[in-house]
């Protein structure tokens, strides 16, 4: 592995304001209605370093009030189908939603006692087999997302 390769978990200078205009084209395109509660959803995704919940988006300062937990939880849905955001965890009530950043991706891991997901902070270990296999399938826009299980440390003190 070459050691001048770029840190793929490290966020490229993209302007937020540019990919929410893309985000929210997107969206407008697949029949989406415009509203104020979607902006601040994609909003609080793109701003956000780490994977949120239901309960991260609907409960933060940042959502317009008239937007409750069901509004926000039918623009996740929509958003998840149009494949702008991707949702990640074991099951329901601990998903998590995360922005997808086109040429970017992050691997996570996961605690299979409480659920918690966070990004894993190491170059990622797939990205020549990646390469390799773009090459030997001719398949193009190849990516992956891995999930490692585990438990993690508040739960294992338990
Ligand atoms: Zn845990
Ligand atoms: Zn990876």
């Amino acid at each position: 592995m070459s050691t001048s390769h770029q840190h793929p978990h490290t966020k490229t200078t993209r302007d937020p304001e540019c990919v929410l205009c893309q985000a929210l084209d997107r969206a407008r395109a697949q029949g989406l209605r415009m509203t104020r509660a979607l902006e601040d959803v994609l909003r609080l995704l793109i701003d956000s370093d780490v994977p949120l919940t239901l309960a991260d988006i609907a409960e933060s300062r940042h959502l317009s009030s008239q937007a409750d937990r069901a509004t926000v939880y039918r623009l996740l849905t929509k958003l998840e189908k149009l494949a702008i955001i991707r949702r990640l965890g074991l099951h329901d009530r601990a998903a998590y939603y995360t922005m997808i950043f086109p040429g970017e991706h992050n691997d996570y891991l996961v605690c299979t006692e409480c659920g918690k997901i966070a990004r894993l902070d190491i170059e990622c270990p797939v990205e020549e087999l990646e390469t390799r296999i773009e090459k030997k399938s001719r398949y193009t826009q190849i990516y992956h997302e891995l999930m490692f299980f585990g438990v993690c440390p508040k739960c294992g003190r338990a």
